[in-house]
């Protein structure tokens, strides 16, 4: 296991300094568990990397969005990538100043850009015309100025799984490279914007730092024309996307090659270099605990099933992502077994493994679903009634409860058993 965070103390998995099986005694299962150690010392690795540039570390909300974890990063100095009204909202709620925030996503509502104008964001990360239009119009309504920066497509392929690739000129995301330049003349001529920076995000998991730097050469050179052309580019944000390792294979990506590589250019050009890291800060900071429900062989497969499901931890039926999956007690000389792990739901894609080699275990054992901090318990949901699991947070021997588990009644909270008959809505 890289991660030293969770580490194996007397044969049992241990988070920092709490021994999960105590956890899951005292908190139940499905549980997640989160290192604070593990997420600073993540967040850090980024600071230090990009010591000596002015810079802004905007942890990516949507990766992790529980109100601890956003108050661990802003005590850290962090600013803030949110993509939702809602997740402004967290950002506040957790103490989050709203000038540390840049706000992306293909599809603002004009609800959520009156709301971000108000509160007086950094930035927005614009993906297209009519976007830019209606921040503009807003933005002169509320007498406010809008800092824009245009978020492009630099067209290089991030090579990773297609629904989290987003760079290529046939996604829906950005506005394409080549366009861009006439965008960006026009946007500055509308009332209340300011174009302030250049932006992309080419997607997230990515294993390997090239198209990353590839990207970063195209919007620099875009950068330099529009400063030419007299626009006031001040910041470069190159969005968020770098891989952690899910499998003990795969490498340990590292920031450094890139910004050894475009450092030199963003100190000559005095440009703010901006970042949206969001899964490789919290992922491995995390794990989901589960409990074994019971074991079973149907024609020939043997079937470990657990009390966690799909809708606690959607990603391996979403994009058929690998999770390593340890025993918290490891015992000496136990057998090995190749298995399905599943969730109890009734839909086939409910697995978190399938045909996996892991240690023979039995009913009422635990088990600890690695990297499971990042697109966790954000994705998960209420499917089959099943109450959502609690996180908690893990710092040294103390533990905070981050969010409670859900109870039967949260599941039912704001249904009604009468419906709610308008009748003042024009009929057609
Ligand atoms: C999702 C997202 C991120 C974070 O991506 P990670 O792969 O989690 O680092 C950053 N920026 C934007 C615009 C995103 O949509």
């Amino acid at each position: 296991m890289p991660e030293s965070e969770f580490q194996f103390r007397d044969g049992t998995l241990v988070c920092e300094d709490v021994d999960l099986s105590a956890v899951a005694d005292r908190f139940g299962t499905p549980s997640y568990v989160y290192s604070k150690h593990a997420i600073v010392s993540r967040y850090r690795a980024y600071e230090s990397a990009l010591a000596g540039l002015r810079r802004r570390i905007c942890y990516s909300v949507k990766a992790n969005s529980n109100l601890s974890i956003l108050d661990v990063l802003r005590a850290e100095g962090a600013g803030f990538d949110i993509v939702s009204g809602g997740e402004l909202y967290r950002v506040l709620a957790a103490g989050g100043e709203a000038s540390s925030v840049v706000f992306s996503g293909v599809g603002k509502t004009e609800g959520e850009i009156r709301f971000a104008l108000q509160e007086e964001i950094h930035s927005f990360n614009c993906e297209s015309l009519a976007e830019i239009e209606t921040i503009s119009r807003l933005a002169a309504t509320l007498e406010r100025t809008a800092s824009i920066a245009i978020r492009v497509n630099p067209d290089v392929d991030a090579v990773t799984h297609p629904y989290i690739s987003t760079g290529l000129r046939e996604h829906k995301f950005g506005v394409d490279i080549a366009t861009a330049e006439e965008l960006y003349c026009y946007a500055a001529k509308l009332p209340a914007i300011v174009t302030e920076g250049v932006s992309c995000h080419i997607g997230s998991q990515l294993l390997t730092i090239d198209p990353l730097i590839e990207a970063a050469d195209r919007i620099i050179t875009l950068a330099e024309r529009l400063r030419t052309r007299g626009l006031p580019i001040r910041h470069l944000d190159l969005g968020g996307g770098l891989g952690v390792p899910y499998r003990s294979s795969d490498p340990a990506l590292s920031i450094n090659a890139l910004i050894d590589h475009i450092g030199p250019k963003i100190r000559a050009l005095d440009l703010m270099l901006m970042l949206e890291p969001g899964r490789s800060v919290v992922a491995e900071a995390g794990v989901l605990l589960t409990r074994v429900l019971l074991t079973k062989q149907n024609g020939g497969k043997k079937f470990v099933v657990v009390d966690a499901a799909m809708n606690d931890l959607i990603r391996p039926a979403l994009y058929q992502a690998h999770h390593e999956i340890v025993s918290v007690r490891q015992a000496s000389g136990r057998e090995h077994i190749q298995a399905d792990v599943v969730g109890p739901i009734c839909e086939t894609g409910d697995f978190f493994a399938r045909g996996r080699v892991i240690e023979a275990v039995e009913a009422g054992e635990l088990l600890a679903i690695r990297t499971a901090g990042a697109y966790g318990f954000v994705l998960a949901c209420n499917y089959n009634s099943r109450p959502r699991p609690c996180e908690l947070l893990i710092d040294g021997s103390h533990i905070s409860v981050a969010k409670r588990r859900e109870s039967y009644e949260d599941l039912v909270r704001g249904e009604s058993l009468s419906t709610i008959v308008h009748t003042d809505l024009e009929t057609a």
